[in-house]
């Protein structure tokens, strides 16, 4: 058993049995074996259940967005946002069983045509910051193309993936199609990578692990799809709105009190107006509401763990140039201060490094060239923010930027009907969107002669 920890609180809120590596066997087997019969399910069907499974999502908002609250931390507002958000992924590739169109390609002598095909058994891996949006956005478009799907969440937030589970065979998901494996990533996670019926392992967490899931599949040529983290900038031009990019650069990096792979956690500031930039940063980094992720009004909750709160304090040591900070509760519960650094330059490790944490670092640049070679600064290419009112450079720094989603004069990164994914070492491979159900078939080419 595992205890699972409030990190509000550090109060205990449920014991979980890890899933054993012949348990993990077992049910990869019942996957497999569940392949021919959901792939038979006819389209029309496959497509009501899955609705039917995002209307028990829909139905159970509140219970799920209460059990993120109490086991990661998250606020109720981000909470209530997530659940809502697997529900919508359900409901767009619930669309899809009945599109997944071939091809029909003209050649002489017959008939040539092309099938999307399943893959097979899917082993989703997810990672602690964003349990139900990550895990929804594999398992829909998965299961909608007609996979099966064994599912590990984080050993550290196992509930909403094991809520998702029961409300799927609520929902009348037969048995073996969906199934929830809490435990350690050494044990199932890796049996995923190993286990010859899994086909494909979509995984999302640190580069570390990413790059050795990568290298274990290579064994098998199995597919992978790889979500890896960031360090993104947010680019701030003279010529921009300096009051609404400083107001709202708080929210661009402490959502979810920075534990997010998109947080814009390096400001690039244009130097004519830096100084003017952290004036205004500084009020609205202290407006930041920390405390009790339960309460309405709360914008940011506590990090995950101890050993994560450790980590992220690393980064700080007596030599850091701390600009300021925001509130933070006293303990029980891991929490960590909305902080503002001024690094001595791009190569400080709090600059390089994916802290995944609420601090960030403010940076000068000179120009646009300056700021683009500083954004590109870096292994990871995930997410961005530019500020600008010029559409030119907002077009030029958009291109030139090496990052899977920019939003300029804005932070917003993720909708479920557009692609999400890393340039670099962030990652292999695009979620959401209208392809990403492609990414869970082979494409088979049959030629019928005739003549
Ligand atoms: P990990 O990469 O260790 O964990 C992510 C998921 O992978 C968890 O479900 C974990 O299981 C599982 N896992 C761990 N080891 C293996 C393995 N050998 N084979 C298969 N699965 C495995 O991330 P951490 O939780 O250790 O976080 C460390 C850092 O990673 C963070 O500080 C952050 O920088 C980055 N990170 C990035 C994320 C992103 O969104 N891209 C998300 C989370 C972390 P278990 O629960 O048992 O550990």
């Amino acid at each position: 058993m595992t205890a699972v920890i409030n990190p509000a609180t550090e109060a205990v809120v449920a014991q979980v049995a890890a899933t054993s590596l012949e348990d993990t066997d077992a049910a990869i087997e019942r996957a497999h074996v569940a392949l021919a019969s959901w792939r038979a399910v006819a389209p029309g069907d496959r497509a009501r259940l899955l609705r039917r499974f995002a209307d028990a999502v829909d139905a159970d908002v509140e219970n799920l967005a209460q059990l993120e609250v109490s086991n990661s931390g998250h606020t109720i507002g981000n909470a209530r946002w997530e659940a809502r958000n697997v529900r919508d992924v359900l409901h767009y590739y619930a669309a899809t069983p009945e599109r997944l169109l071939g091809k029909q390609i003209p050649v002489p002598g017959g008939v040539n045509m092309t099938f999307n095909e399943p893959l097979g058994v899917v082993g989703i891996i997810v990672p602690w910051n964003f349990p139900m949006p990550i895990a929804g956005w594999g398992f829909a478009p998965a299961l909608a193309a007609g996979n099966t799907v064994v599912l590990k969440p984080a050993e550290l937030t196992p509930l909403t993936a094991i809520r998702l589970g029961e409300l799927a065979a609520e929902a009348g998901i037969p048995p073996g199609v969906f199934t929830v494996l809490p435990g350690k990533g050494s044990v199932v996670g890796q049996r995923f990578v190993t286990h010859p019926a899994v086909r494909k392992v979509v995984f999302t967490g640190s580069t570390e692990v990413g790059k050795q899931i990568m290298a274990g599949c290579a064994d098998q040529v199995k597919r992978v799809t790889l979500e890896l983290g960031g360090k993104n900038a947010n680019i701030v031009f003279a010529d921009s709105d300096l009051e609404k990019a400083a107001a709202t650069a708080p929210y661009g990096v402490f959502d979810n009190a920075g534990q997010d792979c998109c947080a814009r956690s390096r400001i690039l500031v244009q130097r004519s107006v830096f100084d003017r930039f952290m004036e205004l940063l500084e009020p609205a980094v202290a407006g930041v509401v920390v405390g009790d992720p339960a309460a309405e009004a709360t914008e940011m909750g506590p990090l995950i763990s101890a050993e994560h709160h450790d980590r992220v304090a690393g980064y700080l040591d007596d030599g850091t140039n701390v600009a300021f900070r925001g509130s933070a509760p006293d303990g029980p519960g891991f929490w960590f201060p909305p902080t503002v650094v001024l690094p001595s330059g791009p190569t400080d490790r709090i600059v390089t490094d994916e802290v995944f944490g609420p601090v960030v670092t403010v940076l000068p640049f000179e120009d646009e060239a300056d700021a683009i070679s500083l954004a590109n600064d870096t292994e990871y290419g995930l997410s961005g923010s530019i500020w600008t009112n010029d559409v030119g450079r907002a077009l030029r720094v958009s291109r030139a930027v090496e990052a899977g989603n920019l939003s300029v004069n804005s932070h917003s990164s993720v909708r479920y009907w557009t692609p999400f994914g890393g340039f670099k070492q962030s990652g292999l491979g695009r979620e959401l969107g209208p392809d990403a159900a492609l990414a869970f078939t082979e494409v088979k080419n049959v030629f019928i002669a005739t003549d």
